[in-house]
């Protein structure tokens, strides 16, 4: 028998990181659901704060002040975060529909994706302005017209739209280029701010006018051009940049959901934020409408939301009744100038100064501590029990702890079956043996004891094993890094991608939930294998504590000679293909030291294969190769060179280096690995005097699907490396040089760092 944690029999699936569901991952974190998985599918790491978007435009906060870190606070929160776009749901199935990747299935699912300006129909508008949302594109925007100004250009911004968002924007803007720049702000009602008191109004067209932005009322815009927007009055403006930031409409993909709507094709809910047409779907915030009590779009009432919704998901999944709630129907406004004021608006009150800044300044940093000040939490502590119905939860945690080991720690055949029959829906070419390839006798499509296979003539089969525990929460994402790692081997030798078989460890859950892992997990298998051109011929599963994969894969050598590890010459460059710093990082990320946008560099670095680079190396001639991985490059390179008998100089200055990852090597947040491969650095001469040097800690770093290192003659190294860069590996750098090696075996490595020197030097 296995000790029993308590087992997943239910999934919790919130679609976007807006408000609502930032502020329930925060209760998440405190008032943990046992038995619950709950993911986060969101399509940005980083979420922006409406609140102090503004600001960051005006220059008062930094990008680091007004975005909530969404993959740190699910780590914190113990809930998976997966990056990517919903695309739909299937509602009969209860799968959320991804971009690029199989559906996620789920028990219950929550919405909050927000809003966008609403484009409308006017012609152009869609090509060619700028909607304030997505934050991300209106931030790029926004930073291309702060560098075109500081290179001295004078811009023209026109902002489309005199609610609330357009004018602190157009503020914003002013308050940071200032001269640099003319707004002219369209409205196509009678006056700005209509939802707002007369007096607000007054005070912020006071503000406009003392900025020098330009107001003009009572005009749509009838078309926007490449550089211009033509007015309803037949009048055009010369425009830089078109923001736009209209009524808030829905997104589109809502209309074919099946779920009930309201007249603008916002989520209907009642008034316990549940769908009125179906009784497993919530959502909040600017995407859903309350039809009892509508309300404006707006960030305060999605962060109200959150509460009533994590008391309801949480009822919902204990089969306990809903709380209705009723949102207030007046809030406070705080308007920031850009200039260090703001004007508030409640009701038909109003009041405008700089005491109204600091306070809504107060108010603003309180709300995002929330998310950067996350406490410590003891995950092991018991959670007391919730009032639970007698369902199919506790006979779970019954069954978990009566499981075997053996042979029947393995998932069951039923579940597997499913989770073929789904691979082979979405991977064909992968699972299923084409027609074509009768050297494959026994494959997965009619499974026997054994894959079967037939190497052609003259080829020798060249085969490895590797084994990865989950370093993300993200069961797709997991496999396809394990696939792209395994295979590393295979490419590093020369060798072309055949087949592999793979072994999927996950804990014990609700059958449902198991299905759903696997097929997750071998669904990023099998998309990299197939983009390999490999096949998965066979497998095991297996219960364990934790997600694990272990792929034992086979390439086919030749007609290029293999590559192996004595390969190295004398006088040859060395090229790495990627970026150091995954052990530190998930290091890190494991302590929530990481920033979210670091981890998504270092997962977009691993989701690069090596196979392209390594054709470009062979094409180019390089004489060995291998890939950086668990013994980090110092190890490594120190088999090469052994092998080889040469010795190698290293350039620290010219490492490629992870975003972040220097910065938390030096806070000394190191993999468990990383001390047994530094004890290498006791035989690289030079490596004493450049302990300081922020590249020295990721000498010794594992890496997880790290890039390769190549040698090559020094006349064709620029060639491949300008074909590398321009081509499927754009950090490639070349970090050093062979030489012979001296009679002394234990200085076959040393370090140089130029940057060093000098500043020796001075
Ligand atoms: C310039 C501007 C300034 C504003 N200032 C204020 C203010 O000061 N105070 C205020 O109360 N309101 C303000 N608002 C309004 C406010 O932005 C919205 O009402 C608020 O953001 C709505 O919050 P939400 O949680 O519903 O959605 P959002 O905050 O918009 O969050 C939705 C999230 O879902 C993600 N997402 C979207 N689609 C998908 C998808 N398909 N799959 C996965 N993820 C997805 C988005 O990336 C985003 O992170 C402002 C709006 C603008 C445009």
């Amino acid at each position: 028998m296995v000790p029993a944690a308590t087992p997943v029999s239910q999934e919790v699936v919130l679609v976007g990181g807006g408000h609502s569901h930032a502020l329930v991952l925060r209760m998440l974190g405190m008032r943990p659901w046992p038995g619950t998985q709950v993911t986060l599918v969101s399509d940005v790491s980083h979420a922006p704060y409406s609140g102090m978007l503004p600001g960051h435009l005006a220059g008062i906060y930094s990008w680091e002040e007004t975005h909530i870190d969404l993959r740190r606070l699910c780590a914190w929160a113990g809930a998976r975060f997966i990056h990517a776009a919903a695309a739909g749901l299937d509602l009969p199935r209860k799968q959320l529909q991804l971009h690029d990747r199989p559906p996620l299935g789920f028990d219950v699912v929550s919405i909050n994706i927000g809003s966008t300006p609403s484009l409308g129909s006017v012609p152009g508008a869609a090509a060619c302005a700028t909607p304030a949302k997505p934050v991300p594109l209106l931030l790029e925007k926004w930073e291309a017209l702060v560098a075109a100004a500081a290179d001295g250009r004078h811009l023209r911004v026109v902002i489309v739209g005199a609610g609330a968002g357009g004018v602190e924007v157009a503020l914003s803007l002013k308050a940071r280029l200032g001269a640099a720049l003319t707004v002219s702000l369209v409205h196509q009602g009678a006056t700005i701010l209509p939802t707002h008191n007369p007096g607000v109004r007054r005070h912020l067209q006071s503000a406009l006018h003392q900025a020098g932005v330009t107001v003009l009322t009572g005009q749509p815009v009838t078309a926007v051009h490449p550089g211009a927007v033509d007015l309803q009055d037949g009048s055009r403006l010369e425009a830089d940049a078109v923001i736009w930031t209209t009524h808030a409409a829905a997104p589109p993909w809502l209309r074919t959901s099946g779920l009930a709507l309201d007249d603008h094709g916002f989520i209907a809910v009642d008034p316990t934020l549940r769908s009125l047409s179906h009784s497993f779907v919530f959502a909040a915030g600017d995407c859903a409408s309350v039809l009892t009590a509508a309300r404006p779009k707006s960030g305060v009432f999605a962060v109200r939301a959150a509460r009533p919704l994590f008391t309801n998901l949480g009822r919902w999944l204990d089969g306990r009744p809903l709380k209705p709630w009723r949102p207030q129907s007046q809030f406070l406004g705080l308007i920031g100038t850009g200039s260090g004021r703001a004007v508030v608006s409640r009701g038909r009150w109003t009041a405008e100064g700089a005491w109204a800044w600091q306070w809504k300044d107060r108010i603003d940093r309180a709300f995002m501590r929330r998310f950067s000040e996350l406490p410590p939490m003891d995950r092991t502590a018991r959670v007391p029990d919730r009032p639970r119905s007698q369902t199919a939860a506790t006979a779970l945690e019954r069954k978990a702890t009566m499981r075997c080991l053996g042979c029947a720690g393995k998932v069951g055949g039923s579940i597997l079956h499913r989770v073929l029959v789904r691979l082979r829906a979405t991977h064909p070419a992968v699972v299923c043996v084409p027609p074509d390839r009768s050297d494959i006798m026994a494959g997965l499509d009619a499974p026997d004891d054994a894959a079967v296979f037939l190497p052609p003539p003259g080829r020798p089969v060249v085969q490895t094993i590797d084994h990865l525990s989950a370093l993300v929460t993200d069961p797709f994402i997991f496999g396809r890094i394990a696939a792209l790692h395994g295979m590393s081997d295979i490419v590093a030798m020369g060798a072309e991608p055949h087949s592999a078989l793979v072994t999927a460890l996950v804990p014990f859950a609700a059958e449902s939930v198991t299905e759903e892992w696997l097929t997750q997990l071998l669904g990023g298998v099998a998309t990299e294998l197939g983009r390999m051109g490999a096949l998965l011929l066979g497998g095991h599963t297996a219960e364990a504590p934790a997600a694990a994969l272990t792929l034992a894969c086979t390439g086919l050598a030749g007609p290029s000679p293999l590559w192996r590890k004595n390969g190295l010459l004398p006088g040859q460059t060395l090229i790495l293909t990627k970026p150091l710093g995954t052990g530190t990082l998930f290091a890190a990320a494991m302590r929530h030291a990481a920033q979210g946008r670091w981890i998504d560099a270092a997962i977009a670095s691993m989701l690069v294969s090596n196979q392209p680079a390594a054709r470009l190396a062979h094409t180019h001639g390089a004489t060995a190769a291998t890939d950086i991985t668990g013994f980090g490059l110092l190890g490594h390179v120190g088999e090469m060179t052994r092998a080889s008998n040469v010795a190698a100089r290293l350039d620290l200055d010219s490492l490629p280096i992870l975003p972040g990852a220097a910065a938390c090597a030096a806070l000394g947040l190191l993999s468990s690995l990383h001390e047994d491969n530094a004890r290498l650095l006791d035989s690289v001469s030079g490596a004493a005097d450049l302990t300081h040097h922020p590249h020295f800690p990721l000498l010794s770093d594992p890496q997880t699907s790290g890039g390769l290192l190549l040698a090559i003659d020094p006349s064709q190294a620029p060639a491949l490396l300008e074909a590398l860069r321009s081509g499927p590996a754009p950090a490639a750098a070349i970090i050093g040089s062979t030489y012979p090696a001296n009679s002394d075996p234990t200085s076959l490595i040393s370090l140089r760092s130029r940057k060093c020197q000098e500043t020796r030097r001075m």
